[in-house]
């Protein structure tokens, strides 16, 4: 039998531009959702984020000015200033108009090496800042292949997430995000997102309580498109998405967020 939930939580659609994007783009972009049918905003419980490069978050932030689409960071430093050249801080993220900001992004973890520690770190720091962190996880292939993802993601969540406390817990949403998914058009079958997500919620509830574990929505990330979406959706613990290469087009991603 299926578990009920009592407490039903927002759906989250969350575009991932990486480093992708134009002002000319931006201006696109804006302007396909404004002129988009009224109907494709309409989903009750349902909220899109757009996360683009650090330099155009105010450009974003302005060209979609009265639309219900909120602004997001890709990555960001645990430091609130210093000597951290290159580095953005959560503050500053905050005062551009950031509501979320991504941490633990596979990319990050393999091309900059960062761990879950320092992926922990940010996540704090951006939940203080009051801005909400989106916590990557995710197995690679060959884990996978040797039956190792549910051992891989909770190590990452163990790695991540201690010593949160209650305010940055409350803050938190969860990315399932597949290493052998993204950018790859091989996406996990729904009942492989679903038996992850529950495996985390399992998890956050053996930690932080049934309550708690119940607030935090868990998105699923890996080659999303207006095609699987509806199918990932349906799952119970499938709670919205992180897209890469559909969010780059505002047409595909309204798309995908019709079915949320
Ligand atoms: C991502 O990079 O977070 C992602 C999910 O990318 P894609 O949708 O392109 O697989």
């Amino acid at each position: 039998m299926r578990q009920f939930h009592p407490r039903i939580m927002d759906r989250w659609i969350v575009g991932n531009w990486k480093m992708n994007g134009s002002a000319a783009d931006i201006s696109a972009y804006a302007e396909e959702l404004r002129n988009a049918d009224a109907k494709s905003w309409t989903r009750p419980g349902a909220r899109m984020a757009v996360c683009p490069p650090f330099p155009y978050l105010t450009a974003v932030r302005q060209a979609l000015q009265g639309l219900p689409v909120r602004l997001g960071a890709q990555n960001v430093h645990p430091a609130a200033h210093g000597a951290f050249t290159g580095e953005v801080s959560a503050g500053m993220l905050k005062e551009l108009g950031a509501e979320l900001c991504i941490v633990g992004h596979s990319e990050r973890r393999t091309l900059f090496h960062e761990t879950d520690a320092f992926i922990g770190e940010k996540g704090r720091a951006v939940a203080a800042a009051g801005i909400r962190p989106i916590l990557c996880v995710g197995e690679t292939l060959a884990q996978r292949e040797a039956g190792r993802q549910l051992e891989v993601v909770q190590a990452q969540l163990e790695g991540a997430l201690a010593g949160w406390d209650g305010a940055a817990r409350a803050a938190l949403l969860i990315a399932y995000e597949p290493v052998w998914a993204i950018g790859t058009g091989r996406t996990a079958t729904a009942a492989q997102a679903q038996e992850m997500h529950a495996a985390i919620r399992a998890w956050l509830a053996a930690q932080w309580g049934s309550a708690a574990s119940r607030s935090v929505p868990l998105l699923y990330g890996g080659s999303v498109t207006a095609q699987n979406a509806a199918a990932l959706f349906a799952e119970l613990d499938v709670n919205g998405a992180l897209v890469g290469g559909a969010s780059l087009k505002a047409g595909s991603f309204l798309g995908i967020f019709q079915h949320a």
